[in-house]
C-alpha cells in the first residue's frame, strides 16, 4: 500500500464539542496550526462563536445523537470546504448513578451522545473524506478501568473503544486513520460539579499529582491527527492515572 501523507495546509477540520473544554481547545489547536474548522456543537450561538476566531472557523449547531443534523452539518461543510481531512469526536456528556439507582433515560442519553454520536458523525464525514484522513476520537479512562457509579459513561467510552479499533482495520485500505486520545481528569464543565473531597481523592490517584489542562489534551490530538503510521492506537494523557490505580 502507498503512504498516504497528512494533507498540507490548511486542513479541514470538523470538531464536535467545540463550544467549550476540550474540544474547542483542539479547535482552537488546529486553528492556531493554520488549519481550517468547523466547530459542531448544540448552543445556537457556535456560528457566532466561530467567526470570533477568524475567517478560517465556522460553527455549525447539530445534536450529534441526531443523524440527520450531523449529515447536514457534514454535507455544509463539504459543500463550503470541499472535503473534510480531520474529524474529531469530543462531543461528550457524562451521567453518574450507581447501577440499581441510575435513571435508564440517562443510559440512553449517554450511549446516544458518547456512541452513537461518533458513529453517526464518522458516517456522514466519510463521504467527504479521501486518502489521508484521519479521525481522533475522545475515550475516557473509564472506558478501561471500572470506577464505582459510572456505568453509563464507562459503557459509552468503552464502546468507543471498541468502535475504534473495528473503523482503523475497516477504513486503512481506504487511507484513513482512526486512533483514540484519552484524557485523564481534565478542568472543564463538565467535571466543575465534581465536590472538593471527590477531586482531591481523584488528583491523588494521579502520578503526576494533579488535573489535567483541555489544551494538553488538544496537543495530544493534534500530533495523534497528523502521525501518519498511527491507527487503532490508544493514546493516554491521563497525568499516569491509568498506571497509579
Ligand atoms: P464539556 O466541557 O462538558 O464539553 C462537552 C461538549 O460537548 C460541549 O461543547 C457540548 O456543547 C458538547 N455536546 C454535548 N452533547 C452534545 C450533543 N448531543 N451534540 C453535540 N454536542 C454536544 O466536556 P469536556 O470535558 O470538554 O469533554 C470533552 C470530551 O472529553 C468528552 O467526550 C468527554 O467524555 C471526554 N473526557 C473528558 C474528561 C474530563 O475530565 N473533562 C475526561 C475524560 C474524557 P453543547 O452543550 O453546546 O452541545
Amino acid at each position: 500500500m502507498d503512504r498516504p501523507a497528512f494533507p498540507p495546509l490548511p486542513r479541514r477540520w470538523v470538531v464536535t464539542g467545540a463550544s467549550r473544554g476540550i474540544g474547542r481547545a483542539i479547535a482552537e489547536r488546529a486553528l492556531a496550526a493554520g488549519d481550517r474548522v468547523c466547530l459542531v456543537a448544540r448552543s445556537d450561538s457556535i456560528a457566532a462563536e466561530a467567526l470570533a476566531l477568524g475567517d478560517r472557523a465556522m460553527g455549525i449547531a447539530a445534536d450529534v445523537s441526531d443523524p440527520s443534523q450531523v449529515q447536514n452539518c457534514c454535507a455544509r461543510v463539504a459543500a463550503e470546504w470541499g472535503g473534510i481531512d480531520v474529524l474529531v469526536n469530543s462531543a461528550g456528556l457524562h451521567r453518574g448513578g450507581r447501577v440499581e439507582s441510575f435513571a435508564i433515560e440517562d443510559w440512553d442519553a449517554t450511549l446516544a451522545t458518547n456512541l452513537s454520536g461518533p458513529l453517526h458523525v464518522v458516517r456522514s464525514a466519510l463521504p467527504h473524506m479521501g486518502k489521508g484522513g484521519s479521525i481522533v476520537n475522545v475515550g475516557a479512562v473509564v472506558g478501561f478501568r471500572g470506577f464505582s457509579g459510572d456505568s453509563c459513561y464507562g459503557a459509552s467510552k468503552a464502546g468507543l473503544a471498541g468502535l475504534t479499533n473495528v473503523l482503523a482495520a475497516e477504513l486503512a485500505r481506504r487511507g484513513i486513520r482512526v486512533n483514540l486520545v484519552v484524557p485523564g481528569f481534565v478542568m472543564t464543565e463538565m467535571t466543575s460539579g465534581i465536590s472538593k473531597k471527590a477531586r482531591e481523592a481523584i488528583v491523588a490517584k494521579v502520578p503526576l499529582g494533579r488535573m489535567g489542562e483541555a489544551e494538553e489534551i488538544a496537543e495530544a490530538c493534534f500530533w495523534v491527527a497528523g502521525s501518519t503510521y498511527m491507527t487503532g492506537s490508544t493514546v493516554f494523557t491521563d497525568g499516569g492515572l491509568m498506571c497509579g490505580l
